[in-house]
């Protein structure tokens, strides 16, 4: 696979007149963000845009500017010249978007997930990018298109959840320039952007995580620890999907952990499997390749068909088997 230019990608965008901006099905905030961030700026050059995801806008990232432009794919499939996947590491993972788009004469793939296989007429996959928002901005600032406040405050909430609020061992300097510039630039107010990134969960989430604690395990001699939730309790707690985003990372922060897992059973009969490394030498993005999923070397995920148990009990062997093929 060999990536295409910004120059390439900015032709298209000049010259086309219609687009469908997509991301991936359970968004976060890179997908959204850079989802907006790419509409806006089109919108700015007159295009006609549309901005789908599965899932529509989520009740967390609603205060992002311009959230009301993104919304689930219409019932009946449209035309467009230009279809745009962003953070999308595999094409099925667009979700029901996909069966939006009736045609398109440009499908354009911007991604950083070292997994994606380059599906698409035009790619750009960037592993070494920590957000796709940061391949977004260069995009965009290459390309000379628009950067307005909103745009600049949809990159910002892009980058800063993937990087893990700048911490993530893909930050780099660029990345901090790249704040800086959309801080300095689009005017940012960066302490009420991480309110609203940080500080305004529903109290659900901490009911949440407390019965995720209660299932805590360690094996591995601390090395790796998971947390499950089943069906039953999210509905007795009545927590949507998004409310579990970044519970993980309480067992990642935990000193002598490796790998961090969380078990959630979904409605479909699978499990959907969450898994984060501290360490390059252990790539959780091929542990759930194995399993049909991917992701990148630190942080990736899979859908295993099964019981909860069922999914747990073979996961953790094959984490097992990494941690100790390691060491032999
Ligand atoms: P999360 O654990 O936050 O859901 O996902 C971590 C990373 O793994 C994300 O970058 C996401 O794109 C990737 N990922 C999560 N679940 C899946 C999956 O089922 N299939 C693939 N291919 N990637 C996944
Ligand atoms: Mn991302």
């Amino acid at each position: 696979m060999s990536n295409t230019t910004f120059e390439q990608i900015g032709k298209v965008l000049r010259d086309y007149r219609s687009f469908a901006i997509l991301g991936h099905v359970r968004p976060d905030g890179d997908a959204l963000g850079s989802q907006l961030a790419l509409a806006l700026s089109l919108e700015q050059l007159g295009k006609d845009v549309r901005v789908w995801n599965e899932d529509g806008m989520l009740e967390k990232y609603s205060f992002l500017p311009r959230a009301d432009l993104l919304t689930k794919p219409p019932a009946n499939a449209e035309h467009v010249d230009v279809a745009v996947a962003l953070d999308t590491a595999i094409q099925n993972r667009l979700g029901t978007t996909l069966a939006g788009i009736a045609s398109a004469k440009i499908w354009i793939n911007i991604d950083h997930h070292p997994s994606n296989p380059g599906y698409g007429d035009l790619v750009i996959v960037d592993p070494s990018a920590p957000a796709t928002g940061e391949i977004i901005f260069k995009l965009i600032k290459s390309q000379g298109l628009p950067l307005t406040h909103d745009i600049a405050e949809n990159l910002y909430a892009a980058i800063s959840t993937d990087t893990g609020s700048f911490q993530y061992p893909k930050t780099s300097s660029r990345t901090f320039e790249i704040a800086a510039e959309l801080v300095r630039d689009g005017g940012l107010e960066v302490g009420q952007i991480s309110q609203q990134l940080y500080e305004s969960y529903p109290r659900r989430r901490l009911e949440l995580l407390r019965e995720l604690l209660r299932s805590m395990r360690f094996s591995e001699c601390g090395r790796v620890a998971s947390f499950s939730l089943s069906l039953r309790t999210a509905a007795q707690l009545a927590v949507l999907p998004e409310d579990n985003e970044g519970l993980i990372d309480h067992l990642r922060a935990v000193r002598g952990v490796i790998v961090a897992v969380f078990f959630e059973e979904l409605a479909d009969g699978k499990v959907r499997v969450s898994m984060r490394s501290k360490d390059e030498a252990v790539d959780v993005c091929a542990i759930c390749q194995k399993f049909g999923g991917g992701g990148h070397t630190l942080a990736a995920g899979a859908r295993v068909r099964g019981s909860l148990g069922e999914v747990e009990q073979k996961v953790l062997e094959e984490i097992h088997d990494v941690l100790n093929k390691r060491e032999s």
